[in-house]
């Protein structure tokens, strides 16, 4: 061994870095934030899921019983690498709100490697994000979903496009709105400020949670402005909504 290997293992003798969910010391050799009992309860969705918005399908079929009724959605379809449990509410959360910004680069990692189990991205020619509004993106230093798009744009090369479209207002976190409420809050929100920009591209549109979709609706809305011919939906985790 090395003197950089001595000291590594050293300082991770005194030092040992914790798990980010809870707090186990990590192993010298742990790749990433989480232990391996905490990386080990991550749900990765599975088929069968919805053709439509991506959801776990326990009983199996086609669609979901919300897209089922469900008549007008712009994107083609929505994924998500992990159904959205403890673990990894707690993981964006923290990458979200409490500055843990260091995550982001992992998740998006994690991303990148599910992409690959959707054949249904293969025809998709680049990768985007819903945008945060100015107000927002100052407030917060960075926009979460830009960071997870950038990973999944380095590690499947992927073009990554910018600046096509903005969000205009500074809207009420989701979060604290029923369905019909999020549905109104995001309508109109997202404009256009290219009309050129996404012109016949196919566009992978990330964000980081996907609950009633209503978000991701409207943002797509606006990359068919800038020109898009297609735009499909990935997110790192499927919230179901439960109202
Ligand atoms: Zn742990
Ligand atoms: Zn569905």
């Amino acid at each position: 061994m090395d003197i950089k290997g001595v000291w590594g293992r050293a300082l991770h003798f005194f030092f040992p870095l914790k798990c980010h969910c809870c707090l186990r010391d990590l192993s010298f050799d742990c790749q990433g934030p989480l232990c391996p009992e905490c990386l080990k309860s991550l749900q990765e969705i599975r088929r069968p899921y919805c053709r439509l918005c991506g959801s776990f399908l326990k009983d199996g079929g086609d669609l979901c019983r919300f897209c089922f009724e469900e008549k007008s959605v712009n994107f083609k379809f929505s994924r998500s690498a992990y159904v959205f449990e403890p673990v990894i509410r707690e993981l964006i959360h923290d990458f979200k709100y409490r500055g843990f910004k260091k995550l982001g680069a992992w998740l998006g990692q994690r991303m990148a490697e599910r992409i690959s189990y959707y054949p249904e991205f293969r025809n998709y020619d680049c990768v985007s994000f819903v945008p945060l509004s100015a107000g927002r993106l100052r407030e917060r230093g960075y926009n979460q979903s830009e960071m997870l798009a950038q990973e999944i744009s380095l590690r499947r090369g992927l073009f990554l496009l910018k600046g096509a479209v903005i969000k205009k207002k500074n809207t009420v976190a989701q979060a604290k709105l029923d369905r019909a409420g999020r549905i109104e809050n995001v309508k109109g929100s997202f404009s256009c400020v290219s009309p050129i920009a996404a012109k016949d591209l196919r566009i992978i549109l990330v964000d980081d949670v996907a609950t009633t979709l209503a978000t991701l609706n409207a943002a797509a809305c606006a990359f068919y402005e800038a020109g898009a011919k297609e735009v499909a939906c990935y997110t790192l985790a499927r919230e179901i909504f439960q109202n």
